[in-house]
């Protein structure tokens, strides 16, 4: 099912975790509203970045988010945030980009220098930027790009 020009309902549900573990991570119709929302916005990512963005992890039903280690509240299972790649840059400079093009977001989140998170919000955008980093072994969010 396609979303938006260049996203389709797949790209948010698949999950290598989910079929190894046979666990079913299709959308809820009441959630599904959401996703369309995240991929309009992502459509405003794209065009920011120049780029295709590559999801690596979308939707995730509860019990995915609990394997995969997402606290409970995560966005990702709301529909409302995605992990993505882009041939852009590094995470750093994708986060930087996306400040400076002006792109609403509800939280953005350079994680571990391996990948972006960015959450929407269907009313506030909050603008929140963090950075994770592991400190004694437990992963921590601190303010802004570090
Ligand atoms: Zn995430």
């Amino acid at each position: 099912m396609k979303l938006t020009e260049h996203f389709t309902l797949n790209e948010f549900t698949r999950s290598t975790t989910a079929s190894r573990l046979k666990i079913d991570n299709r959308v809820p119709d009441e959630l599904i509203a959401n996703i369309q929302l995240t991929a309009i916005k992502l459509e405003l990512v794209r065009i920011a970045l120049g780029k295709p963005i590559v999801i690596n992890s979308g939707y995730r039903c509860p019990a995915l988010n609990a394997r995969v280690g997402g606290v409970s509240t995560s966005a990702h299972t709301k529909g409302l945030a995605v992990d993505f790649y882009c041939s852009y840059g590094t995470p750093k400079q994708i986060c930087q980009r996306l400040i400076d093009a002006g792109v609403q977001f509800d939280k953005l989140i350079q994680e571990h220098n391996q990948w972006v998170h960015i959450g929407f919000s269907p009313s506030n955008n909050r603008q929140i930027v963090l950075t994770a980093v592991k400190q004694g072994g437990k992963t921590v969010y601190v303010n802004g790009l570090v």
